[in-house]
């Protein structure tokens, strides 16, 4: 049982799936781990480091070419040729590209895609959508302190006084929990708002304040209970009480940290051009929604640019969309891990090849593609 880890090629991508630390692991269990040359040393992982962990390094052929890939992202046209049809394929996969997916049938391959994977309490530890987040969230607080030439905290000095940040972050989820508490320990003033009651009080313990929109009708409690953990599109006339009182406080914000998703579909658009225009000169938006928006390059800003740093009406507008790729090291050890702990579930350590046991619910909500089909989109 050959398990391959080729280097990721996708444009700005420079996690890989496996670290030395889950290779030695695998090694450990009699599994060959063969590593593409190169594939961590853009996560400060070196070649030398997998051959010490027990892993043979290859070339891309040697895999791509093994039974169990590890990827990060998926595969490439060019790639998919060079994998073995009946292998399995383990990554973050799109589970809404049905095209991609279709590609993946094709090719013969068993493949599960993590970020399908229910927000269960038994699923947490390979919740890849949680710890890429996580740090997407983290990373979005210190692209804004690099544009905003200003400090976060207050400042009380000889030569006079610096007032704290205002943050306003749009979407608490992971990322936009981990927002809130970074720019809290760097001493900004934040306010948070999101569709989700659920949200406040989380948001009041990292000491942020929530920006409350009470719903007013049963569909608009309905919708926000939202569903799986996830946001459902809201009603209009919340979301057009929401975009008063978002208005009022972009307006007064330095910086805005977004992070608004709804599964499958556009993000919402949360800061309209006029929020924009309203917002001081050299404030920042790092909109962590860049290109899924319902434009497609845009995100909650409609000004967005996906992969630019932009300046509209004197505001510098964050749209880089892979943020995780930014600190590659610890997103590819967290990630690593994921993988690691996804595989129990398909390779126990007893086992000489991949299972698909589909009385668990987590291996069933990540398989996508099997015996050339699509068995889920
Ligand atoms: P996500 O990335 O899908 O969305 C980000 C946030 O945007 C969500 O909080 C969503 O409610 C919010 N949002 C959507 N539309 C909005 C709007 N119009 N205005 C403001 N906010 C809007 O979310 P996520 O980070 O993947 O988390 C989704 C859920 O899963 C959360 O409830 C999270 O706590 C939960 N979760 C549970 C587990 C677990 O139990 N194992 C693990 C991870 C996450």
């Amino acid at each position: 049982m050959r398990i391959g880890v080729p280097a990721e090629t996708a444009a700005g991508e420079t996690r890989v799936a496996a670290t030395p630390e889950t290779v030695k692991k695998l090694v450990a269990q009699g599994r060959t781990v063969c590593v593409q040359s190169g594939a961590g040393v853009a996560a400060s992982a070196v070649d030398d480091a997998y051959a010490a962990a027990g892993a043979e390094i290859v070339d891309a052929a040697g895999a791509f070419g093994a039974d169990l890939v590890l990827k990060v992202q998926p595969p490439s046209a060019e790639e998919l040729t060079l994998m073995k049809s009946g292998a399995t394929l383990v990554g973050m996969l799109n589970p809404f590209d049905a095209e991609g997916l279709q590609r993946l049938a094709q090719a013969g391959l068993t493949a599960f895609a993590l970020e399908a994977a229910p927000r269960t309490t038994r699923a947490q530890s390979m919740d890849v959508l949680s710890s890429q987040a996580n740090v997407a969230g983290y990373k979005a607080v210190m692209l804004a302190a690099n544009q905003y030439q200003r400090l976060f905290p207050m400042l009380m000095t000889a030569a006079g006084t610096i007032k704290a940040a205002r943050v306003v972050v749009l979407g608490v989820g992971v990322a936009g929990l981990q927002a809130i508490a970074t720019a809290k320990r760097l001493g900004a003033v934040i306010e948070a708002s999101d569709v989700r009651p659920s949200v406040k009080e989380q948001v009041e313990s990292l000491g942020a304040r929530f920006i409350d929109v009470p719903y007013e009708t049963d569909e608009e409690r309905e919708a926000a209970e939202g569903v799986g953990g996830y946001a459902r599109p809201m009603p209009q006339s919340w979301l057009d009480r929401q975009k008063v009182e978002v208005a009022k406080r972009v307006a007064q914000a330095d910086v805005v940290i977004s992070t608004a998703l709804i599964p499958g579909r556009p993000a919402p658009v949360l800061i309209t051009e006029d929020m924009v225009k309203s917002m001081k000169p050299g404030s920042v938006i790092v909109d962590l929604a860049a290109g899924r928006g319902p434009g497609g390059t845009d995100g909650n800003c409609p000004l967005t640019e996906a992969g630019s740093v932009v300046q509209k009406h004197g505001v510098h507008i964050v749209g880089l969309t892979n943020l995780p790729a930014l600190v590659a090291a610890d997103s590819s050890s967290l990630y690593a891990r994921n993988v690691l702990d996804f595989l129990k579930l398909v390779l126990p350590s007893d086992a000489t090849a991949v299972q698909v046991p589909m009385e668990d619910d987590i291996v069933a909500a990540c398989l996508m593609t099997q015996a050339g089909k699509v068995v889920r989109s």
